[in-house]
C-alpha cells in the first residue's frame, strides 16, 4: 500500500521468465503504454509504444521478428517503426486502422474533415504512423508458438472492436492490454467502442485464472489477489457513472451540455475537440442505454431521467 500523500513508484522492467514486462514512459500513461518483450528463440514485442530508448536498443541487440498489437490505437504502436523487419500481427476484426489513417478515424468516428485532417497529422508526426504492409490478422482463439513459449489470442472487445488479450499459459500471464484497471475506469469513447462488449469482456476475464495479470497502462504488474480487488473495482465505475448521469439527469440536458461538463474527464484536455468528441460517445452510449431501459427520456434533444 502507498502511504497517504507519497506517489506510486513508477514500475520497473520486471522478468517473467522469458517475458519481460517494459514500463512505459509517463507511467504508461497516454501517449504511451506498457510493452512486452517475449524472449525465446525469436524475439517479439507487444504493443511497443513504452520506452523508445529501450526499444530502439532491442531492435539494435536483436532481429524482432514478430510485433503482437492489442488493438489499434496510437499509443500502442508508437514505435512500430523501429522494427521494419518484423511481422505485425493485429486483430483481424480492425486490421483496415493499421492499413490507413482513414480507416482509423473512421473507428474513432471523426466525421467533421478538419478534425481529420489535424488528427491524421497527429497520427503521423507524434505517433510515426504508417501503413503496414507485413500485417497477419489474428483472430480470436488463435495461438502463436516459439519454443516453449506459446502466446494465445483472447478476444476482449468493447474498448475497441478487435481489443485482445494475450495470454501465455506456460509463463501464467495474461496481458489485459486496455483492459487496464486504472482508477477512470473502462474507456468506451470511439464510435464503434461498446459498453455491452466491454461488460461482457470484463465478465468473461474474471474467470481467467493467470499468475500474473498485466495492464497496457498505469500500475501495469498485479498479482492474481491485486486483480481479484481491482476487476470489480474498475467495473463498478460504469454504475457509478450512470448513478451521476442520474442525478444529473434530474433537470433536461443535452448530450452536448453533459460534454462540455468534461463528465468523463472531469476537466478540459487537449486538443479540446477529440476530447469533446469521446465525452460525447461514451455520454451517448450510456444515454441510449438508458432510454432503451425506460430510465431516461429523450425531449427535442435534451434527456431527462424519469420519475
Ligand atoms: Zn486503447
Amino acid at each position: 500500500m502507498n502511504q497517504p500523500g507519497t506517489a506510486a513508484p513508477p514500475p520497473a522492467v520486471q522478468d517473467f521468465g522469458p517475458i519481460k514486462f517494459i514500463p512505459g514512459k509517463k507511467g504508461g500513461r497516454y501517449p504511451y503504454c506498457h510493452s512486452l518483450v517475449i524472449d525465446g528463440e525469436e524475439t517479439w514485442v507487444v504493443d511497443p509504444a513504452s520506452d523508445k530508448d529501450y526499444l530502439r536498443r532491442l531492435a539494435k541487440n536483436r532481429r524482432v521478428t514478430g510485433v503482437f498489437i492489442s488493438h489499434f490505437h496510437e499509443d500502442h504502436q508508437k514505435y512500430n517503426h523501429l522494427f521494419p523487419e518484423a511481422r505485425f500481427y493485429v486483430p483481424a476484426a480492425e486490421a483496415e486502422a493499421f492499413r490507413s489513417v482513414a480507416s482509423a478515424l473512421d473507428l474513432m468516428g471523426l466525421d467533421d474533415p478538419q478534425s481529420r485532417d489535424y488528427w491524421g497529422e497527429i497520427m503521423v508526426k507524434e505517433f510515426n504512423f504508417r501503413p503496414l504492409d507485413n500485417l497477419l490478422p489474428y483472430e480470436p482463439g488463435q495461438r502463436f508458438q516459439q519454443g516453449e513459449i506459446t502466446l494465445e489470442i483472447i478476444p476482449a472487445s468493447g474498448h475497441t472492436p478487435g481489443h485482445s488479450c494475450f495470454y501465455f499459459p506456460g509463463q501464467e500471464l495474461l496481458f489485459l492490454a486496455d483492459v487496464d484497471l486504472t482508477p477512470f475506469g473502462p474507456w468506451y469513447g470511439d464510435k464503434t467502442s461498446s459498453l455491452e462488449d466491454f461488460e461482457a469482456t470484463l465478465e468473461e476475464l474474471a474467470g481467467c485464472q493467470a499468475r500474473t495479470y498485466i495492464t497496457a497502462h498505469e500500475q501495469g504488474v498485479y498479482s492474481r489477489e491485486e486483480f481479484e480487488a481491482a476487476l470489480p473495482a474498475y467495473r463498478q465505475t460504469i454504475a457509478t457513472r450512470e448513478g451521476r448521469l442520474l442525478e444529473l439527469l434530474q433537470t433536461p440536458k443535452t448530450v452536448k451540455q453533459l460534454a462540455d461538463h468534461h463528465f468523463f474527464y472531469g476537466k478540459p484536455k487537449d486538443p479540446p475537440f477529440i476530447y469533446h468528441h469521446i465525452e460525447t460517445q461514451m455520454l451517448t452510449k450510456h444515454l441510449e442505454r438508458l432510454q432503451r431501459q425506460g430510465r431516461v427520456s429523450n425531449t427535442d434533444g435534451a434527456y431527462a431521467a424519469n420519475k
